[in-house]
């Protein structure tokens, strides 16, 4: 049977579960997947606090104070960021505050130190006994008021969050020094082929170096991964066989391999994972990397792509990304789509198909062109391209000026 692209990677989603949570310090925690909601134990701001450098003042002393006719009030303290203020305003008294301070009690408003005769605003300068005010104030004026933010008690991240910067800050203010996440997924990199060199190494007649484990390792850890590294692996049984088995050793939760799940009379990848596990083959109605197998070698899930570089690059997006972000705990995510304009004709076969293209933003919409021939070995083209496009199933042709989606290449 013919799968459709989402068909197989719903097939593949339902397979997994997500890992168990861990906890971690903070600092490490950027890029992690929340394991669980988390709740305020406080209130932000936790006191009422003054927005600016200023006076703290009791609005109703202001009420008729204007530049023609400003209101002298007594200062009678100067509250630094970080101190608590013992005394209380009377009628007609007015402290110095720093942004952040504390409100001291009876002062209902703070008034900017531009609004005031005080205008000497080096450090260490002391605060005046008096200070005169040029404009009246509203109650509650330049105050941040307790709980304003978040109240105790209320969620505020949600189980499921990759945690970005903000997120890290926030946890910070709440005081979560150990961010409860999902495990990072291990993924096993397995590259079979006679044909491959290690990358250090002088090309001889009929090999190629391996490029595939250095493509996949990054999208690994973009996708939230660790790569495991197995090597490369000659096209003997035996030799895939102890790679698998030291992948189980390493303890990976998935392991891909590129290449040797076809029915080339060299792959003998399908028949080890068979003799230890189960393993299906899917055909799939895209292009490139129509071949897709998925099983479990004890135990332990199995994905083989294509070995070709494009069609390995692509059945990661848009296969093992989402997997991976599935195993992670990762909850909401869709890729980022754009609509763009074709820039010439194009012509597929009727698969979903993924074209290597370029995209320019001189238009009033993001435009593209293809990057050259799409062979699915051709990683040149790929270099040179800035997005997929994506030509969906049952479309054969595409004339230029068309809107299709793109998914932009990081
Ligand atoms: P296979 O799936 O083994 O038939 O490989 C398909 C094509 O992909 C062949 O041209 C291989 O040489 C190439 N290929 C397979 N594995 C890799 C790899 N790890 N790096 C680069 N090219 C590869
Ligand atoms: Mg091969």
């Amino acid at each position: 049977v013919l799968l459709s692209v989402d068909e197989a990677r719903q097939r593949l989603l339902s397979a997994l579960t997500p890992l168990e949570i861990e906890t971690i310090p903070l600092a490490y925690a950027g890029g992690r997947t929340l394991g669980e909601d988390l709740f305020s134990e406080v209130d932000l701001p936790p006191f009422s606090n003054s927005s600016m450098d200023g006076f703290a003042v009791r609005a109703s002393d202001l009420a008729r104070a204007s530049l023609e006719n400003p209101v002298q009030l007594e200062v009678v303290g100067d509250i630094p960021a970080g101190v608590v203020s013992t005394g209380a305003l009377a009628p007609g008294q007015a402290m110095r505050i720093m942004t952040g301070a504390p409100v001291p009690a009876g002062a209902d408003a703070v008034v900017p130190v531009e609004d005031t005769d005080f205008q000497i605003r080096q450090a260490g300068v002391d605060a005046p006994s008096q200070v005169s005010v040029n404009r009246s104030v509203s109650s509650g004026a330049y105050i941040r008021p307790q709980g304003e933010d978040l109240g105790r008690g209320e969620r505020v991240l949600a189980a499921g969050l990759q945690l970005r910067p903000q997120d890290l800050g926030m946890l910070a203010t709440l005081g979560v020094a150990s961010v409860p996440v999902r495990r990072r997924p291990r993924v096993a990199l397995l590259s079979t082929g006679d044909e491959l060199l290690p990358v250090d190494s002088e090309l001889e007649p009929g090999k190629i170096r391996e490029s595939n484990s250095y493509t996949l390792a990054a999208q690994v850890e973009r996708s939230g991964g660790q790569p495991v590294h197995l090597g490369i692996v000659p096209d003997t049984a035996l030799a895939v066989r102890e790679s698998l088995e030291t992948a189980v050793a390493r303890d990976v939760d998935l392991i891909l391999s590129s290449a040797g799940v076809s029915v080339g009379a060299f792959d003998f990848v399908r028949g080890v994972v068979e003799e230890h596990g189960v393993l299906e083959f899917w055909r799939v109605n895209m292009r490139p990397g129509k071949p897709f197998s998925f099983g479990h070698f004890r135990e332990i899930p199995f994905v083989g792509l294509p070995g070709n570089p494009v069609s390995a690059f692509v059945g990661f997006e848009v296969f093992l990304r989402p997997a991976l972000l599935n195993l992670a705990g990762v909850t909401g995510w869709s890729r980022r789509t754009l609509k763009v304009r074709l820039l010439e004709d194009i012509a597929s076969d009727g698969r979903e198909s993924y074209l290597r293209a370029v995209l320019t933003w001189d238009g009033p919409e993001p435009a593209a062109r293809l990057t050259g021939h799409q062979g699915s070995g051709n990683l040149f083209s790929l270099v040179q391209a800035s997005a997929l496009l994506v030509v969906p199933a049952g479309v054969t042709e595409l004339p230029a000026g068309s809107i299709v989606d793109a998914w932009p290449l990081a």
